[in-house]
């Protein structure tokens, strides 16, 4: 079940809402996501979700820093793994007592994460642990099913028009783990193998009638409780078609259940990152074959060949101007390409 937090807050526009999305990816592993609404310029909405950093490099905080941004409204880490964690404790000090940050509700009950998890997932224990009256609280949100976390607006001086923004988050096994504790839940069934990444908070923004679906590393457990639990409640999150979608878990066969959810009209925009750790390369390739079918134009952060990659990391730029709906790809920034 949701909860509706209202925001009341109107932002009249005079010329220009923008609607800016970098998705940051680094090789062999890494994905961080930032999101900005700009009216007439000037910057009336953050996020960050997840983050990640190399030796030299933290691209989420260089953006952050070009557009002047000390203060964000939303940080998501969509779930305790080391390539959407690490950093993150810098960007959870770019807060204010209205930031909202989101995480999945069990976070808290593992302790088996690695060195770069427990300090992210430190840092919001930290924050927890500011007394309620402290100035520099942020509000914690546990996810656990479906949120509607945000919503603000957007109005045209001239004409009127109302251009709502709505965050959804989906996170459903996180709801079923939470009734039992994260260690059983690992210790249990071979099919929560890969618990972390089934704890994946997936989450949907839309503004005006701009649609993104942004998927984490949501694997095939959570998409169906998804698929299952929207159409026991009569909502369809997936009856509309999606303008810009995340593709989840790196292109992984193991999300493919996504592929049944999207409808069948092509979705113009669609970024992939990489992981290759081990044994594992993402995006796999025979899914990229089968998105392909279903995606207009997919960008990946990296080239899908390790030995191309000059910098170790890459950025797709997405700017929408809501306004007259036309959709801008930056140029393709460091290592990312466009693969169809
Ligand atoms: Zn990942």
């Amino acid at each position: 079940m949701s909860n509706i937090e209202e925001y009341k807050t109107t932002h009249i526009v005079k010329e220009e809402l923008i609607l800016k999305i970098f998705v940051i990816g680094y090789s062999p592993m890494g994905e961080s996501i930032v999101i900005l609404v700009m009216a007439d310029n000037i910057v009336k909405f953050s996020a960050v979700i997840d983050c990640f950093e190399s030796s030299t490099t933290n691209l989420t905080l260089d953006i952050l820093k070009e557009y002047n941004i000390e203060e964000l409204n939303l940080i998501c880490l969509t779930h305790p793994d080391k390539d959407h964690c690490k950093g993150l404790e810098k960007v959870l000090e770019k807060i204010n007592s209205k930031t909202k940050i989101l995480y999945p509700t069990n976070i808290f009950n593992d302790s088996y994460y690695d060195r770069d998890v427990k300090i992210a997932v430190g840092k919001i224990g930290e924050l927890f642990a500011l007394r309620k009256d402290d100035s520099n609280k942020p509000i914690l949100k546990g996810c656990a099913g479906n949120n509607l976390i945000q919503t603000m607006e957007f109005q045209h001086e001239t004409n009127g028009y109302r251009y709502p923004l709505y965050i959804n988050t989906y996170s459903p096994v996180s709801e079923i783990n939470d009734r039992y504790s994260a260690k059983n839940f690992l210790k249990g069934e071979n099919i929560y193998h890969n618990a972390h990444n089934n704890l994946s908070i997936m989450s949907s923004l839309s503004l005006g009638d701009f649609k993104v679906l942004l998927c984490s590393d949501i694997e095939n457990d959570s998409i169906d409780i998804v698929k299952r639990d929207l159409n026991q409640d009569g909502r369809d999150f997936f009856s509309y078609a999606i303008d810009f979608f995340k593709i989840p878990h790196h292109c992984s066969n193991g999300s493919k259940n996504i592929l049944n959810l999207l409808k069948n009209i092509l979705i113009p925009t669609s970024v992939t990152t990489v992981y290759r750790v081990g044994n594992v390369s993402l995006p796999d390739k025979q899914m990229l074959e089968q998105y392909k079918a279903k995606l207009d134009t997919i960008y990946c952060t990296s080239n899908i060949k390790e030995n191309e990659n000059k910098y170790g990391y890459g950025i797709v730029e997405v700017t929408v101007n809501i306004f007259n709906r036309t959709i801008k790809i930056e140029d393709m920034k460091y290592d990312s390409v466009q693969i169809k």
